[in-house]
């Protein structure tokens, strides 16, 4: 039997808790109850600097609910962290944890079939959206184009998953090995090349409250997506320049001609027209390039990915509290 943690992030998340509990703790119940999982499993609720009543409700259900622990973060530091603050405190107390959103937006019976394959050996077991109506039409657009571009970058992930998942303590342990700053969980997990499988995942749509995914985070998301994993982008910039330099060349053999024969070269707006084109893919070439210095600037300060500010039901050791 193993000891189950199911690790969520939140973020004002203070209208849907309770019912997210209610469901948790319902499946949890019957699972253990058919021996599936150890009695002491348990949810970890992480508060990623709510600005809402998030913490006093977790610590309300802390109270009444034997499953509930929290770990209350100083800031908001997004999904990604908050995500790693959990499974790095949650994973020397369990066998096998489950990350969820705590909107509960995915089907939580996977579950069940998750903790099956985890016993038939697999390490990591990966929710794939087979159904995404719930999502807004642009959002499925959108995801689709950016699991291509990650693909023609050469950026392992797994389609139509999105940090729903199961992994082993073993897996956890190599993760906690990976100390990168600018955190893609989705690139790094299938990087770990433990075995593993996928389960259907259904979106339901959210029950209460708005997506905590402003445009800006999820721009920032995608763009982490790649950057973090390819270099292929800076290499596009070598391509495009030759490219430029190339068609400047066929341009030249017209000039050079229009010389010969003494006439003047027409086309003032075609001349503004290629300024403003080859200026703006520069300063798109630079930008992108300042964004890989960034990310240096990141990894070389070394911060820590989060600080711990209180913990509910954990002992302050695992929990590393600052
Ligand atoms: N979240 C977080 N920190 C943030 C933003 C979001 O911990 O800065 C959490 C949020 O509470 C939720 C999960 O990440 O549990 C996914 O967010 P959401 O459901 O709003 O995203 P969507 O499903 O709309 O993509
Ligand atoms: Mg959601």
């Amino acid at each position: 039997m193993i000891r189950l943690a199911i690790v969520s992030p939140c973020y004002n998340e203070e209208e849907i808790l309770a019912t997210s509990t209610a469901r948790l703790t319902q499946m949890l119940d019957t699972l253990a109850v058919g021996q599936k999982i150890s009695p002491d499993s348990f949810i970890l609720y992480v508060n990623d600097g709510s600005h809402d009543r998030t913490w006093e409700i977790i610590a309300r259900l802390h109270g009444e609910n034997r499953y509930v622990k929290g770990l209350n973060l100083t800031r908001n530091t997004g999904h990604q962290n908050a995500l790693m603050a959990g499974m790095m405190t949650a994973k020397d107390m369990a066998d096998a944890v489950v990350t969820i959103d705590a909107d509960l937006q995915d089907d939580i019976t996977t579950i069940p079939k998750m903790i099956e394959a985890h016993t038939k050996g697999y390490d990591i077991i990966y929710g794939v959206k087979v159904h995404r109506a719930a999502d807004p039409l642009l959002k499925r657009l959108s995801a689709t184009a950016f699991y291509r571009l990650q693909k023609r970058m050469g950026v392992e992930s797994i389609y139509n998953h999105a940090d729903f998942r199961l992994m082993s303590r073993r897996a956890l342990d190599l993760l906690a090995e990976y100390k990168e700053r600018n955190l893609y969980l989705r690139g790094l997990i299938p990087i770990l090349g433990l075995p593993y499988t996928t389960v259907d995942d259904v979106i339901n749509e959210r029950k209460a409250g708005t997506s905590k995914y402003t445009l800006g985070k999820m721009l920032t998301l995608a763009l982490d997506g790649i950057t973090s994993f390819s270099v292929k982008p800076i290499y596009g910039i070598i391509w495009l320049g030759m490219i430029f330099i190339i068609i400047s060349l066929a341009i030249g053999i017209d000039v050079a001609q229009a010389l010969i024969t003494g006439t003047a070269v027409p086309g003032w707006s075609s001349l503004i027209l290629s300024i403003w084109f080859v200026g703006g893919t520069v300063l798109i070439s630079i930008g992108l390039v300042g964004a890989y210095i960034g990310k240096i600037y990141n990894e070389v300060k070394g911060r820590p990915l989060y600080n711990v500010k209180d913990v509910l039901g954990l002992d302050e050791e695992t929990a590393d509290v600052q």
